[in-house]
C-alpha cells in the first residue's frame, strides 16, 4: 500500500501482565485491516509451533526454572520465531504486530530477575540478530492493577504468580527502556478506556507508518 512498506513495519507491544496487550493488538490489527495493510498478528513466547512449546513450560506454574534457564527459552523461542515468522512476514511488506519481543526479556530478566544486563542483551542480539522494532507501544500500568485484571482470567501462570515486587520492578525497567529509546518506544497509559487507548495506539501508528498515510476510520 504504502511505498515505504515494501521492507514491512515491525510493531511490538509491551508491558506488564493484564496491561492490554493482546485486546490491543486484536483491535489495531482490525484498524490497520480494515486501512488494507497485510498484517500478521504474532505473539512471544510462541507464534511458531516449537515457540508455542516453549511457552506451555516458560508459563507451567509447576516448574521452578533458574533465571539462566529461563533467558535461553525466551530467547530460544525468539530466534526461531524471527527466523520462521517475523523475518519472512516483513520481507512480505507486511505490517507485524507482536505481543512482547526483546523488551520484556530485558524487562523480566534484568530488571525482574536482577541477571546482568549485559548478559540478557546479549542473549536478544543472539535472538534477533540485530533485528529491532520499528515502533514500540509501551501500555503502561500499575501492577496492582494488571494482576487484578488477569485475575479474571482464573490459572495465574508461572509469571503471573510473581510477586507485586516483581512486577513492580519489571514495570520500572519498562519504562526506563522507553527512556532510553524515546524515538523508538512510545508510552501509552494503559489505566483508561479500551478505546481511549486503542486511539492513541492507532495515531502513533499511522503517524509512524509514514505520510500519505489514511487517518484511522
Ligand atoms: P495482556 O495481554 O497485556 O496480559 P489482556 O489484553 O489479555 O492483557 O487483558 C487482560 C484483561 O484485562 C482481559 O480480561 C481484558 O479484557 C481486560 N482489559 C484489557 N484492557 C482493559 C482496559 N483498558 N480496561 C479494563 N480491562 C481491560
Amino acid at each position: 500500500m504504502l511505498a515505504n512498506l515494501s521492507k514491512g513495519f515491525f510493531i511490538t507491544l509491551e508491558g506488564i501482565e493484564g496491561s492490554g496487550k493482546s485486546t490491543q493488538q486484536q483491535l489495531l490489527a482490525k484498524a490497520l485491516t480494515e486501512l488494507g495493510f497485510a498484517v500478521l498478528t504474532t505473539r512471544e513466547p510462541g507464534g511458531t509451533a516449537l515457540g508455542e512449546r516453549i511457552r506451555e513450560l516458560l508459563l507451567d506454574p509447576s516448574w521452578l526454572i533458574a533465571p539462566a534457564a529461563e533467558l535461553l527459552l525466551y530467547a530460544a523461542d525468539r530466534a526461531q520465531h524471527l527466523a520462521m515468522m517475523v523475518e519472512p512476514a516483513l520481507s512480505e511488506g507486511k505490517v507485524v504486530i507482536c505481543d512482547r519481543h526483546a523488551d520484556s526479556l530485558l524487562a523480566y530478566q534484568a530488571f525482574g530477575r536482577d541477571l546482568p544486563r549485559q548478559l540478557v542483551e546479549t542473549a536478544n542480539q543472539l535472538a534477533t540478530g540485530g533485528r529491532a522494532p520499528d515502533l514500540t507501544l509501551l501500555l503502561d500500568l500499575d501492577p496492582v492493577l494488571g494482576l487484578a485484571r488477569v485475575e479474571t482470567r482464573g490459572n495465574r501462570d508461572r509469571m503471573e504468580n510473581e510477586t507485586l515486587a516483581f512486577h513492580r520492578r519489571v514495570r520500572a525497567g519498562f519504562l526506563a527502556i522507553a527512556a532510553e529509546a524515546p524515538r523508538r518506544v512510545k508510552i501509552i497509559a494503559a489505566n483508561r478506556s479500551i478505546a481511549a487507548i486503542q486511539q492513541d495506539l492507532a495515531l502513533e501508528v499511522l503517524r509512524h507508518l509514514g505520510p500519505g498515510t489514511p487517518g484511522p476510520k
